[in-house]
């Protein structure tokens, strides 16, 4: 029974339902990172798991000790949950220097001088801040900064570590730095982790699992792997991925389990588990799709419609008929003029069907 198990959590602010019925469970050693749009619920859901928030119906255990019951109007005051929140807003303290700072959770235990002292040094080691010691945070970067509320955090050896948009004031720089860093550190300690962010490259980069989120449901809980190969439904496909998955629509007949679509990638044959309701929308990755400038076998014609060089890779926009537009992202510099006649092919296995009606996965 280790881990967090929430139970049909609902949450209300005034008339508004912001977190319908969310079920959700971490394991021990998890990075779970609830990812979703603004304003769909995540930091919401971490401040009940920590206490800051009373949720009006559910259970939350962790492992297996009952924190929350709604019924039975039963909340654990957050002191008593083993849980550690690192908050966007890092608020060192300003008067304390790095090392005091980060003491400053050990020393109100009472803990032994020289206990704190190794303590501290160890978890300034680990976030390789160790020669910051006697900075105050003014004399800090951002991404210095950050690090010391991570190692005040982590200090504590706390069973849990809850990070609220840790990375989200920092420079694109910054930001990847402390990913490794983070990456890291969750291998080297253990710890459960439960990360919020809307970035969903930070997400998919991160996480063990992630948890996603749409107007208070949670829609989906998979591992990168699976959420980026596998989206649940259309918002969570429209959503993950940069540059953004292509969606094509179109019209199909179902026979034994067996899904025939016509649409702008010609006629496709794709097993399929269920039979969709009505047209599908077919998804698939630009950067799963192949162009050639030479007719092809199964090939696809389409005309370039424009072509942008990114650096070590360049995105080519296609089309059939100047309106839709399908993305094919390329490794490497390529140019082609714009109306010219190119063939795409793609992997099949690579192609998701949705339900157009419903928008859910049915493949
Ligand atoms: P963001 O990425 O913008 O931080 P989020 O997914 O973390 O968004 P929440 O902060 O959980 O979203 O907010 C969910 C919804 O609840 C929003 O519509 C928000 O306006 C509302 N909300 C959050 N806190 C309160 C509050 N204390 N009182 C009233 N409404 C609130």
């Amino acid at each position: 029974m280790s881990g967090i198990r929430l139970s049909k959590i609902n949450k209300y602010f005034d008339k508004n339902h912001i977190l319908k019925d969310v079920d959700l469970t971490i394991e021990e050693g998890d990075f779970m990172t609830l990812l979703g749009p603004s304003g769909c619920g995540k930091t919401t859901t971490l401040r009940v798991i920590t206490g800051l928030e009373n949720p009006e119906e559910g259970i939350m255990t962790i492992n297996g000790k009952e924190m929350i019951n709604g019924a039975k109007n039963h909340y654990t005051p957050p002191s008593k949950r083993g849980l550690n929140l690192v908050f966007q807003s890092y608020a060192l303290w300003p008067h304390m220097t790095v090392f005091d700072n980060v003491a400053f959770g050990l020393a109100i235990n009472k803990m032994p001088k020289s206990e704190i002292r190794s303590k501290v040094e160890s978890a300034l080691e680990k976030m390789r801040i160790s020669k910051y010691k006697d900075r105050y945070p003014s004399e800090l970067s951002g991404g210095q900064q950050q690090r010391v509320a991570i190692a005040r955090a982590i200090v504590t050896e706390p069973k849990i570590l809850l990070l609220d948009e840790p990375l989200s004031n920092l420079d694109a720089k910054l930001r990847l730095e402390m990913r490794a860093e983070l990456k890291r550190l969750h291998r080297e300690l253990k710890t459960t982790i439960i990360y919020v962010t809307h970035d969903q490259v930070e997400a998919l980069t991160l996480s063990t699992k992630i948890a996603i989120f749409f107007e208070g449901n949670l829609v989906q809980v998979d591992t990168p792997r699976n959420i980026y190969r596998h989206p649940a439904d259309l918002r969570v496909a429209d959503f993950i991925g940069n540059p953004k998955i292509n969606f094509v629509d179109a019209d199909c007949t179902y026979h034994n389990g067996m899904l025939m679509t016509e649409s702008e990638l010609g006629k496709l044959a794709i097993p399929c588990t269920q039979p969709p309701s009505g047209k599908v929308v077919l998804s698939i990755y630009p950067e799963d799709i192949r162009i050639s400038a030479e007719k092809v076998e199964n090939g696809i014609p389409l005309r370039i419609y424009s072509v942008m060089p990114a650096g070590s890779e360049t995105l080519i926009q296609t089309t059939s008929n100047g309106e839709n537009l399908i993305l094919v992202k390329v490794i490497g510099e390529l140019d082609y003029d714009i109306g010219k006649m190119v063939w795409v092919t793609f992997p099949l296995d690579k192609v998701n069907v949705y339900d157009k009606q419903t928008g859910i996965l049915v493949n």
